[in-house]
């Protein structure tokens, strides 16, 4: 088609989306980020909010101009759902905004050889197909990629860590919402029910009211009970929530969760059936009726 050979150039492709929103910066160019829209959930946008905030492009896109320090170009109140202290819904919503944050935090974690095994995919940009576009061998390529991801890594881990410093006293006082970013990210260890998530007496109060033959509940199921109160956030989960929806909310964390990896989820209904019984937990008549499933 073409007389002469041409290249394409992508001056973009080592950088992250954070340090290009830089180069535009340092372009003189950050009063047009404003302007820019990125969101995927087109059918949501209005003048006032012309972005979702919830969608994978938008969730990256804040991510990136609050990790360049150009916040003040993309204006918070644009955004229909805030990336650090909006709530999200159960469900994709609250799963992608967790599992963005996670998984760049854990790419950070890993050494070179453990990035390569948990990232297989990233071999694909080695293939010589790949490389004949790519200046440099694949030790040079792959070098570059390591770093690309740790770059991104410790970007987005810093906009959390500054966001969890922004909101310190909401946090300390327990006002952002359940399912907000900076909650979300907190490690699981630091919220068992009897620190973080109820008062010690609401735990004690259910335990000791509880006279029950226990022949069937095992420390196992204990263990399980406890899980899922601390996953879910609510003490009330097994007397608001139906299977179904307990295991929804908890199957984002079945292969990661000691006490869950390896069970099935009948396995898990059955425990959930045990530790009804064994702690009188019954669902609301209205619950109950649309709990057949
Ligand atoms: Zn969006």
């Amino acid at each position: 088609m073409f007389e002469q050979d041409f290249q394409i150039e992508n001056p973009l492709i080592w950088k992250t989306k954070a340090e290009v929103v830089n180069d535009i910066d340092a372009a003189g160019c950050a009063d047009l980020i404003q302007h820019t829209v990125s969101c995927q959930h087109t059918w949501t946008q209005t003048n006032e909010h012309p972005h979702c905030g919830s969608c994978f492009q938008c969730v990256g896109r804040r991510f990136a101009t609050l990790a360049s320090g150009c916040a003040q170009h993309d204006p918070a109140p644009k955004y229909r759902n805030e990336l650090l202290t909006g709530s999200r819904q159960k469900g994709t919503e609250r799963t992608l905004v967790e599992s963005y944050y996670r998984t760049a935090a854990e790419m950070g974690q890993l050494n070179d050889s453990a990035f390569f095994a948990r990232y297989g995919e990233v071999s694909r940009a080695l293939t010589s197909t790949v490389l004949k576009h790519l200046s440099g061998t694949a030790d040079a390529t792959a070098s570059k990629l390591l770093d690309l991801h740790r770059r991104h890594s410790r970007q987005v881990v810093a906009v959390l860590r500054n966001g969890l410093q922004m909101h310190a006293a909401a946090v300390l006082a327990g006002t952002l919402p359940d399912s907000c970013l900076i909650t979300l990210a907190v490690p699981d260890k630091y919220r068992t029910p009897k620190t973080s998530i109820a008062p010690m007496s609401k735990m004690d109060a259910i335990e000791q009211h509880d006279h029950r033959p226990k022949s069937q509940y095992s420390g196992g199921d204990d263990t399980i009970y406890r899980e899922t109160l601390t996953l879910c956030r609510n003490l009330d989960a097994f007397q608001v929530w139906t299977d179904s929806e307990l295991l929804s909310r908890l199957r984002p964390h079945l292969q990661t969760n000691p006490a869950m990896r390896g069970r099935s989820e009948n396995a898990l209904r059955l425990c959930f059936r045990r530790i009804r019984r064994h702690h009188g937990f019954e669902l609301s008549r209205l619950l109950k009726k649309n709990s057949q499933d």
